[in-house]
């Protein structure tokens, strides 16, 4: 999404009233070449002298671009530079996008929403996926814990409309799982029951293809074993892309490494 496009939108569509539209039409008209001064000069006019007491609004347009750029559940190179440089451009900070309530729930209904989306297909994350979940991350200015917060808000519901949890790769905590489990009342004994080790004959046959039946560290073929990336007992599923082919020996020296 083209940022003097979407601004002359903004402008044409009246969407934000007064001094919005005038620091708009800046953009509109410079695009990248928009500095801080322009819009502290219109600023001015408005008798209003700082951005901070813009930043309801700037936020606000800021938001408007990445909803707009975000149109094809996609955020391309073009446009992470344009959010960025929207950011500089009104000194917008890590954590404004969340600080005031009415944004901290747009941001969280959009976030849910492209993960959501994600989870529709297939409910795996693969790596365009992954990527664009850093690139959502990035762009809101979230922590690395509050994104997690909404990216598990939205699995949780992805298991709420069934979806087979140990086939998700996501990062459900235990405890977070279990929670889900007692307030749904599923009966089920989390431990010894739902969290299975078990990999199903499909990732064995996936990943046996992937990793061409040769440990994926020495290339020896003989003793081969599965082995989860991410340590079951950290949390780690029992997805294809958590389980890899190792030879007993380079699995029992990782195992002492991590031990
Ligand atoms: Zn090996």
């Amino acid at each position: 999404m083209q940022l003097q496009k979407t601004f002359s939108y903004i402008i044409s569509s009246s969407i934000l009233k007064d001094i919005s539209l005038d620091v708009g039409e800046v953009i509109a008209k410079k695009g990248l070449k928009a500095s801080r001064k322009d819009c502290l000069d219109i600023l001015n006019i408005y008798g209003i002298s700082s951005l901070e007491d813009f930043k309801d609004k700037s936020v606000k347009l800021t938001l408007f671009y990445i909803v707009a750029a975000l149109k094809d559940n996609l955020i391309t190179e073009e446009e992470i530079k344009n959010i960025r440089f929207l950011k500089l451009l009104f000194n917008i900070e890590e954590g404004d996008f969340t600080k005031e309530k009415h944004f901290a729930n747009e941001v969280s209904k959009i976030i849910r929403t492209q993960i959501y989306l994600m989870h529709q297909d297939d409910d795996r994350i693969d790596t365009q996926e992954a990527l664009h979940k850093v690139n959502l991350q990035e762009v809101f200015g979230l922590s690395y814990d509050e994104f997690l917060f909404l990216n598990n808000q939205e699995a949780l519901d992805a298991i709420d409309r069934g979806s087979d949890w140990l086939e998700m790769d996501t990062y459900i905590t235990v405890n977070e799982y279990s929670q889900w489990a007692k307030k749904n009342n599923t009966g089920e004994d989390f431990e010894t029951e739902t969290r299975s080790r078990h990999i199903s004959e499909d990732v064995k046959d996936s990943v046996w293809n992937r990793d061409g039946g040769e440990c994926v560290q020495c290339g020896n073929n003989e003793n081969l074993e599965f082995d989860h990336i991410i340590p079951f007992s950290e949390g780690g599923a029992n997805t294809k892309r958590n389980v890899q082919l190792l030879c007993q020996r380079c699995n029992r020296s990782k195992s002492n490494k991590i031990g």
